[in-house]
């Protein structure tokens, strides 16, 4: 299993599927499963039913966790699709940076 590279609040585009193109902000991941739920990305539609008399139900619109190996990370800097690259800083700490701009992402 791949390892996951994206993390909560990352913004991510869906590569494939019926919200392709879609970007959004991670807001869940769930490694085990190796999916994340992305914000309007996804979102299903589940019928709630009236607890007590006089309770009307609905409709409650929620994202659905898909696999993280189906979007991709963008970069808020550049605004480009990105994989991230870790930096070591002279002060031993690791940043990740976008290959394709150097923006610490
Ligand atoms: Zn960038």
């Amino acid at each position: 299993m791949n390892k996951m590279s994206i993390r909560k609040d990352d913004l991510v585009v869906v590569l494939s599927g019926k919200d392709k193109g879609k970007q959004g902000k991670v807001l869940e991941v769930m490694p085990k499963d190796g999916k994340v739920i992305v914000e309007k990305v996804n979102v299903v539609s589940r019928h709630t039913k009236p607890r007590k008399q006089g309770d009307q139900g609905g409709i409650l619109q929620k994202e659905a966790p898909i696999y993280a190996c189906k979007v991709q990370r963008v970069c808020p800097k550049c605004n480009k699709p990105t994989r991230a690259a870790h930096k070591l800083l002279a002060d031993g700490k690791k940043v990740r940076v976008c290959k394709k701009c150097g923006a610490e992402i």
